[in-house]
């Protein structure tokens, strides 16, 4: 039986314009997903939309549109193409305005009433349309300009509103020892450290009931048994991660592809790990493999929003850079699980140091030296020991990186043989050895190492750089698809023999930042 695989990215606020930070999740999740694809594993990646809440209801009507027209008109002209420029492999594209997501949240709900976690109680907090979450006095700050002499939410920075509402509750509170027992037992449900300690803190504090329902308006799915109210947009959109699969409809699938893995930036963890659980233990069901938060990205030191005009899009950067590009300085340049900040200028110079100079001109190099020395052959001897013992290290290293979440450390595996192949070629001087009839047998073991390396460097990339590893691959004899190529074994590919040409993978650019 294969490893099951499954993976998540949050599904993302549909009212949003998507920048390159909602870009970098979805990157990664994909990374992860072609990775396990690529061992073997049964894999399913799942991305989706939000569409659900108050302040969607507002700017639909704004726009003079109905919040399905919007959320539509969204979804088709901004986050569906976003997926198709960055070449994310999804399996999955769930909407919470799917009529399989109603039912099954109907279902959940159902169940959650029938073993005793919902009741109807009274509630007055302090409510962020922009976050669609009531906020404690914690996450309040002395507001500033217009909002001087009030207290305001700290990620939107505009006043908070106080509701009071009757609402349905989830018993939350019930649940803080069975997380902070799952936290202990399975050290490696939260990662990375820093999250898990956050989350676990938060927990000991204790926590309060969530209220579950709201009644001032209406675009939401229905409460089934009391259809005066809708669903907390946050309590619903958890449950896309099941509905999607077959929650309550379909046993055989939702057993296949659940539990899943959640791939999350911190900020929202803590609904991931847990108000998530709470929700699982609570149904019955089993618990999510993994909730991994990952850092942010800054610009100029501050976190990448639309708002403070610090959003860039992804297309900004892949009309210079291309797709690939985009996707490895993002999985390369930043530990995962740490915030990183964006510049074009390192961009630019990790662009050319390791992309069209490390990579690119090592490949261009050596099928050149093949094709000279040999007519394109490949000479039919084993790689120098040094080089084989190498590659299958790094293949080594990046495979247990994945699963550490490292996918830096796994790129940093693979880039480590091109760093080390291109030593290697001005170490033996190919140029040098095929001057001399006494050393073919050299010339020959050197060109057949930097063949292997980087056939092997190709596998690994794959997952990040698809369409560049490909013609890679391609270019050194490799057969069919590299993405259907066993990562595990890397090190151990056999191609047709023959090199062919390799296009220019990594060209230079001269203005690499656009004008504005
Ligand atoms: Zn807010």
């Amino acid at each position: 039986m294969p490893e099951r695989f499954t993976v998540t990215t949050p599904i993302y606020y549909v009212n949003d314009v998507p920048h390159i930070g909602h870009a970098y999740n979805e990157v990664a999740t994909d990374v992860l997903a072609r990775w396990h694809r690529m061992r073997g594993d049964d894999t399913w990646m799942l991305t989706g939309t939000d569409e659900h809440g108050q302040k969607i209801m507002r700017t639909a009507a704004a726009n003079g549109v109905s919040p399905q027209d919007w959320t539509d008109r969204l979804v088709e002209t901004a986050w569906i193409p976003q997926l198709e420029l960055l070449n994310i492999a999804n399996d999955d594209f769930i909407r919470t305005t799917d009529e399989r997501h109603k039912i099954g949240v109907r279902i959940f709900l159902e169940r959650l009433k029938e073993a005793g976690y919902i009741y109807h109680g009274e509630f007055e907090g302090q409510y962020c349309v922009g976050c669609e979450e009531y906020k404690t006095p914690n996450d309040l700050v002395p507001g500033t300009g217009e909002f001087e002499g009030q207290l305001v939410c700290a990620i939107h920075s505009r006043p908070v509103e106080t509701v009071r509402e009757a609402n349905y509750f989830f018993k939350l509170s019930e649940f803080g020892d069975r997380l902070l027992a799952l936290y202990d037992e399975r050290p490696d449900y939260v990662q990375p450290e820093h999250v898990r300690n956050e989350v676990r803190q938060f927990v000991k504090q204790g926590l309060n009931d969530l209220s579950i329902s709201r009644n001032t308006f209406d675009w939401g799915i229905k409460v089934p048994w009391d259809e005066t109210h809708v669903v907390y947009v946050w309590f619903e959109a958890l449950l896309n991660y099941i509905t999607a699969n077959g929650y309550g409809v379909d046993d055989e699938r939702f057993e296949r592809r659940w539990p899943a893995t959640h791939i999350v930036g911190k900020d929202i963890a803590r609904f991931h790990a847990v108000i998530w659980p709470a929700m699982q233990m609570a149904a019955g069901l089993p618990i999510s493999d993994h909730v991994f938060g990952h850092g942010w990205l800054l610009v100029g030191g501050e976190k990448m929003s639309k708002s403070k005009a610090t959003g860039i899009e992804p297309r900004q950067i892949t009309e210079v850079f291309g797709v690939d590009a985009f996707r490895y300085y993002f999985m390369s340049a930043i530990a995962f699980g740490s915030d990183g900040s964006f510049s074009w200028e390192d961009l630019d110079a990790r662009y050319h140091s390791e992309l069209a100079n490390g990579l690119g001109n090592l490949a261009s190099r050596v099928i050149a030296m093949v094709h000279k020395y040999c007519d394109g052959v490949v000479p039919a001897v084993d790689a120098d020991d040094d080089i084989q013992s190498l590659v299958t290290d790094a293949v080594g290293r990046a495979d247990t990186a994945i699963d550490r979440f490292a996918i830096d450390e796994a790129v940093d595996a693979a880039m480590s043989i091109v760093e080390r192949l291109n030593g290697y070629i001005t170490e033996q001087a190919p140029w040098v050895l095929a001057k001399d009839d006494a050393q073919r047998d050299r010339l020959a073991a050197v060109l057949a190492s930097n063949v292997h390396g980087i056939g092997a460097a190709a596998i690994l990339l794959a997952p990040v750089m698809p369409e560049s590893a490909q013609k890679l691959w391609a270019a050194v004899g490799g057969e069919g698809d590299v993405l259907a190529q066993p990562i595990r074994e890397a090190h151990a590919w056999q191609g047709t023999g023959r090199v062919s040409t390799v296009p220019p993978l990594f060209p230079r650019i001269e203005q690499a930042q656009p004008a504005t």
